[in-house]
């Protein structure tokens, strides 16, 4: 459902994409593995329309979105959850989820909570809790249900594990799969390579602003990788 073909990025005189493609199935989960710096960031989010490429497209469903505006790729089915995770620390569990559901139609919003909150009982729990007391993994919880609260088709996720104590990382990675059972297409920009080839079908590797490998997941070794690129 999502086509990006030969990206280009630039920070003014920076050029952080050098003509990056890559492909996203309906329904599929798919990493993007790379250093701090390789261009993830800036990859998900001018895919989502909050940076302007220079050069490429971004086609969701054959509909290209490279110049159009966050909201409107928001509109074509993509959620992005950003890098450190940006919860309403103010505002209470119930609320983080609601301001993920307004563009849904008032009479869905309740059912879509019900459904976020079977799916990340935690949440239930804390309902009320203000978003700024909670654990950083359940901080990555409610980001992710904000971002899944308006039915995405695709859902981008920047570096779910980042600053999470190494088993508070399997929560995420069981909250991740839950997700891809849902149906919901994703994909993760990840440092953590052990992490995004548990979760995903099929993963980028992304090496200052190109992508340098890709394959299935199932084919790919975390050391060799480590190794080869990520060193
Ligand atoms: P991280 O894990 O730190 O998020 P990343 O792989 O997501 O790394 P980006 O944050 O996309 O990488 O950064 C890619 C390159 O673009 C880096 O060289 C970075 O310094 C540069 N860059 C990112 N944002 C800006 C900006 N707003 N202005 C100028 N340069 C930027």
């Amino acid at each position: 459902m999502l086509v990006v073909d030969s990206l280009v990025t630039r920070y003014g005189a920076v050029e952080a994409l050098h003509g990056v493609s890559l492909e996203v199935g309906a329904g599929e989960a798919v990493a993007l593995v790379g250093p701090n710096g390789a261009g993830k960031t800036t990859l998900l989010r001018t895919i989502s329309g909050l940076v302007r490429p220079a050069a490429g497209t971004v086609t969701i469903d054959g509909r290209a979105t490279g110049r159009t505006a966050a909201y409107r790729v928001a509109r074509l089915g993509v959620s992005h959850v950003p890098e450190g995770r940006a919860i309403l620390s103010p505002l209470t569990v119930r609320d983080n989820l609601l301001m993920g559901g307004n563009r849904l139609p008032g009479s869905e919003v309740g059912d879509r909570m019900d459904e976020m909150i079977e799916l990340f009982p935690v949440l239930g729990r804390r309902i009320d809790s203000l978003g700024g007391v909670l654990s950083g993994g359940e901080q990555q919880m409610l980001a992710i249900a904000r971002g899944l609260m308006a039915r995405p088709r695709l859902l981008m996720i920047d570096e779910p594990s980042m600053g999470l104590a190494p088993r508070i990382v399997g929560d995420v990675l069981d909250a991740l799969h839950r997700v891809v059972a849902t149906g919901t297409a994703v994909l993760v920009a990840e440092q953590n390579v052990g992490l995004a080839l548990e979760v995903a079908d099929r993963a980028y590797v992304m090496v200052v602003g190109d992508i340098v490998a890709s394959g299935r997941s199932a084919d790919m070794d975390e050391n060799s990788l480590l190794e080869t690129y990520l060193a």
